[in-house]
C-alpha cells in the first residue's frame, strides 16, 4: 500500500484514484559504466520500493524494471552490468520479468527517427562538432540555425540511411530534432538525437554505427516498456520539455510522466562514478569494492546491511530541495541495526600479554557468556587460561584523569570474568611493556568484591585459543567535508588515514566458525564484519563497519 509519504507517492495514489493508471511501473535506468553508489541507491528504494507498495495498494498494480541505458559503448562494460544486478539484489529488489536495455529498442529507436525525418522534426546536421556548439547559442543568446536544417525531407532520409549504412567517419553528421533554435530551453535547441560511432556495442555488437543519445532513448524506452512514472533526479528538469516533445511526436506511444526529485548528496563523500572510477584507476583506494568506497558493493564489504542502507534512504526522504545529507547518519543506521543483530565477541586489537599467576600452568576453565542482551541468540565459550592478552591501549603507567582502565598496582574486571591486579610490569631491553604479570581475585566471577569497587572493565582472550586474525580499521575516506565542492582537486583531501592495518590481532575462539560477511560487535571496540574476500578460517579478517558511538572529530 502506498503511504503519501513525499510529493511522488501523493500524486502517484491521485493517478490511481483518479483513475488514470491501475498499474504503477516504475524503471530503474543505470549506465552500466560504473558500479552503484549510495546516491543510486536512493533512486533504487524509490522506484523499486514505489512499485512494491502500489502492488499492495487498492486498485493498482506495480512493477519496477531494471533497464541499462547503454547509450554510450565505449564507457560501458558487462563487469559493471553483472555488479548493478548483484547490488539491486543485495538491496532486496527484484525487477519485472527480464532485464532490459535500451539497445533492445535500437531498431524501433531508429525506425522513430525515420518517423521524425518524414514529418519534417528532425533533419541530418554537417557541421562540425565545434560549429553546432556555438550555433546553439548561450542562455542570454538565442542559437542559430544550421545552414543544413532546410534539408529537405528526401536528402535527411537518404544521409540518416547512410550514416547507418556506415558510409561517414564519427562526427561527419548527426540527426538533431527540429525544434526552435531560439528556444529558451537551450535542451530545446535542436538537439542531437544521433551521432556516428563506429565501435563495438557490448549487447550489439557491430550492428550499429549510428547510436541515439540519451535524451532521445530515455522517453521512448519508457514509452515502449508502458512506464507510467519515469523519476529522476533534478537535473533533468530542464530535460522534460524535451521528453514531452518527443513523445507528442510519436502519438502511437503512451506518454509516461517525467517527475524529479532531489539527488542524494553525502558529506565526506563523492557520489559521482566518474569521480569514483578515478579512484579506482589511480589505484587509491583498492577497486570498486573497497570498503571506504560510498559504492553498494563496497558498503557491502565494510559491513552494512541492506537494511540499513534502505533505512537511510527512507529517513533521507525524497524531495525537490537539494541537501547534503550526514554521513552520521548512514552510520546511526547501522548502528541501530547491528546493535539488535550483531553477536557479541571479543576481540583484541594490539596485544599485550598478561600472566595471571595464581592460576596454574594447566589452567582452563570455560567460561560462558551471552551472545547478545537478548538471551535467544544464545551463549559463547570462553576458555580462561594463565597467559591472556589484554589491549595495550588499555594498560598506562601515566594514567590521565579519569582513567578507569588498568595501571601497575591496579583492579580492572576481565570482562565476562573476574577482577584482576596488576602486579608486576616487564619490560624488553629497548624499555617497551612487553608482558604484565597479576592475579585474578577469584571471588569475583559474576560478583562484585565485597570491601572495594571496581570500576574499569576491560576485555581480554585466552592466549592459548585464541586466533590469530588481520583487523582493518576504516575510516573517511576523504577528510574534508565536500571533497566535490568546487575546482580544488577532489583527491587532494584523501584522509591518509582512511584504512589501519592491525595484522597481529587475536580474536576468540568462538570465531572460528565465522563466515564471509558475518558481523559481529567486538565488545568495547564497534562492529566488525568478516572481509568478503581476503579472509580465511586460517587467517580471518574482519573490517570495522563502524565505531560504537560517533567519535569523529572528537
Ligand atoms: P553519476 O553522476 O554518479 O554517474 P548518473 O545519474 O549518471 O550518476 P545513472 O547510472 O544514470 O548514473 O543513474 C541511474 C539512476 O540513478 C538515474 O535515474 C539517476 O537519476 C539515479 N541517481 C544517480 N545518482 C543519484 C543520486 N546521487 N541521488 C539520487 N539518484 C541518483
Ligand atoms: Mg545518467
Ligand atoms: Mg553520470
Amino acid at each position: 500500500m502506498i503511504e503519501a509519504r513525499d510529493f511522488i507517492r501523493t500524486r502517484v495514489i491521485a493517478d490511481i484514484d483518479g483513475g488514470k493508471h491501475d498499474s504503477i511501473v516504475t524503471r530503474f535506468p543505470p549506465e552500466p559504466n560504473g558500479y552503484l553508489h549510495i546516491g543510486h541507491a536512493k533512486s533504487i528504494c524509490l522506484n523499486f520500493g514505489l512499485a512494491e507498495e502500489a502492488a499492495t495498494h487498492p486498485g493498482s498494480a506495480g512493477a519496477c524494471n531494471l533497464r541499462f541505458d547503454d547509450t554510450n559503448p565505449e564507457k560501458e562494460s558487462q563487469e559493471y552490468i553483472d555488479a548493478i544486478q548483484r547490488d539491486v539484489h543485495w538491496l532486496g529488489f527484484d525487477w519485472a520479468g527480464e532485464i532490459r536495455y535500451a539497445s533492445n529498442y535500437f531498431q524501433q529507436l531508429h525506425d522513430f527517427a525515420v518517423e521524425l525525418i518524414r514529418a519534417g522534426k528532425a533533419y541530418v546536421d554537417s557541421q562540425t562538432p565545434e560549429q553546432i556548439r556555438e550555433g546553439r547559442g548561450t542562455l542570454s543568446q538565442p542559437g542559430a540555425n544550421s545552414p543544413h536544417r532546410a534539408r529537405t525531407v528526401e536528402e535527411n532520409l537518404e544521409l540518416f540511411a547512410r550514416m547507418k549504412a556506415g558510409e561517414f567517419a564519427d562526427g561527419a553528421h548527426v540527426l538533431r530534432a527540429k525544434i526552435d533554435m531560439a528556444s529558451g530551453n537551450i535542451n530545446l535547441r535542436d538537439p542531437i538525437l544521433y551521432r556516428i560511432r563506429k565501435i563495438t556495442h557490448h549487447q550489439t555488437g557491430d550492428d550499429w554505427c549510428i547510436y541515439p543519445m540519451y535524451d532521445y532513448t530515455h522517453p521512448i524506452s519508457d514509452a515502449l516498456e508502458g512506464i507510467t512514472h519515469s523519476l529522476c533526479t533534478l537535473e533533468f528538469e530542464d530535460h522534460r520539455p524535451l521528453y514531452d516533445w518527443l513523445l507528442d511526436q510519436l502519438p502511437s506511444l503512451p506518454h509516461p510522466q517525467q517527475i524529479e526529485f532531489s539527488r542524494l548528496n553525502l558529506n565526506y563523500t563523492v557520489t559521482s562514478k566518474r569521480k569514483l572510477k578515478q579512484l579506482v584507476d589511480e589505484q587509491l583506494v583498492q577497486g570498486w569494492d573497497d570498503p571506504r568506497m560510498p559504492t553498494i558493493a563496497g558498503l557491502r564489504r565494510r559491513g552494512y546491511t541492506p537494511e540499513s542502507i534502505r533505512a537511510f534512504c527512507d529517513k533521507v526522504g525524497i524531495s525537490k530541495t537539494e541537501g547534503i545529507s550526514d554521513v552520521s547518519l548512514l552510520e546511526f543506521c547501522i548502528r541501530e541495526h547491528l546493535e539488535s543483530t550483531a553477536p557479541r565477541a571479543m576481540a583484541v586489537l594490539r596485544p599485550l600479554k598478561v600472566v595471571l599467576t595464581n592460576l596454574a600452568d594447566d589452567h582452563h576453565e570455560v567460561i560462558t557468556a551471552v551472545r547478545h542482551p537478548n538471551a535467544d541468540m544464545g551463549e559463547r565459550a570462553l576458555p580462561l587460561t594463565r597467559e591472556i592478552y589484554i589491549d595495550r591501549e588499555d594498560f598506562t603507567e601515566t594514567p590521565p584523569k579519569g582513567w578507569k582502565r588498568l595501571v601497575p598496582g591496579g583492579e580492572v574486571r576481565l570482562r565476562n570474568a573476574y577482577v584482576m591486579r596488576c602486579d608486576e610490569v616487564i619490560r624488553d631491553a629497548a624499555g617497551e611493556v612487553v608482558e604484565l604479570r597479576g592475579v585474578l581475585d577469584l571471588d569475583t566471577l559474576g560478583a562484585n568484591p565485597v570491601d572495594r569497587k571496581v570500576k574499569g572493565v576491560i576485555h581480554w582472550v585466552s592466549a592459548s585459543h585464541s586466533l590469530p586474525a588481520e583487523i582493518r580499521l576504516y575510516d573517511r575516506l576523504f577528510s574534508d567535508p565536500a571533497p566535490d565542492r568546487g575546482d580544488a582537486d577532489f583527491k587532494s583531501c584523501i584522509n591518509p588515514d582512511s584504512l589501519r592495518v592491525l595484522a597481529e590481532a587475536r580474536v576468540e575462539p568462538s570465531l572460528a566458525a565465522a563466515v564471509a560477511e558475518e558481523r559481529f560487535q567486538f565488545e568495547r571496540e564497534g562492529y566488525f564484519c568478516v572481509d568478503l574476500k581476503d579472509s580465511t578460517p586460517q587467517r580471518l579478517v574482519f573490517n570495522r563497519t563502524v565505531g560504537l558511538r560517533d567519535s569523529w572529530g572528537k
